[in-house]
């Protein structure tokens, strides 16, 4: 695999976002502020925008650039989050060989950073209680020997589970807590994104 696999992941991405933008706004409606489905696209189109006038040699130049994008061009939380995440994750791969084990401290370094710029915990209803449980199983399965897609597919089973176990939880970080118990019932908008990024990932870049 090499860096063709990223153009293809961080494309099909910008399309689920793109397709998802009016559902992922109506979650945010319910404890935010009905931004995170047109934050998302937003950042995801000007992505592409680099794709369409960059080529990139290298994975991690490539993701590295896309996560300062992100940082750039989405307000909110959520673009320094995961402009973090995708700076860190790139990063994490420079000079290495893209293997399965390579790609898992990748992913676990882009969501370190993650948790240095947003100090959420397990439980606070974001985004990570999705990250968490997805690099959980990316662990396990490649540990099992499993290859790149069946360790990625993992992970995105476990996130939707994560994203659905956000529906009963207390927002304890980020708009959402500001609501306090009235959080409680609803899916967590950035646990919903963060699925779909990996689901995107599992289809694109085995
Ligand atoms: P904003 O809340 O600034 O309007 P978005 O609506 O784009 O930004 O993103 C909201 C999402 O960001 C939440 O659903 C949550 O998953 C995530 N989030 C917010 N604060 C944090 C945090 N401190 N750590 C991790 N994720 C967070
Ligand atoms: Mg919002």
């Amino acid at each position: 695999m090499g860096v063709d696999s990223f153009v293809s992941w961080l494309r099909d991405v910008a399309g689920s976002l793109h397709d998802n933008a009016a559902y992922l706004t109506e979650l945010d409606s319910a404890i935010g502020d009905a931004d995170h489905g047109a934050n998302m696209d937003r950042g995801f189109q000007a992505v592409v925008g680099l794709l369409d006038e960059t080529s990139f040699d290298s994975a991690d130049e490539l993701l590295k650039k896309a996560g300062m994008t992100l940082v750039s061009k989405v307000g909110g939380a959520s673009g320094p989050l995961y402009g973090t995440f995708f700076l860190r994750f790139g990063t994490a791969l420079a000079g290495v060989d893209l293997t399965p084990e390579t790609i898992g401290k990748g992913l676990h370094a882009g969501v370190e950073g993650v948790l240095a710029r947003g100090k959420a915990e397990l439980g606070d209803k974001t985004m990570y209680d999705a990250w968490a449980p997805a690099l959980d199983a990316y662990d396990a399965a490649v540990a099992g020997g499993s290859e790149l897609g069946t360790a990625l597919t993992a992970a995105a089973e476990a996130a939707a589970k994560g994203r659905d176990a956000t529906i009963p939880l207390v927002a304890r970080k980020g708009r959402a807590s500001y609501l306090g118990e009235r959080s409680a019932g609803h899916q967590d908008p950035g646990a919903t994104s963060t699925t779909l990024i990996l689901e995107s990932a599992a289809r694109t870049l085995p």
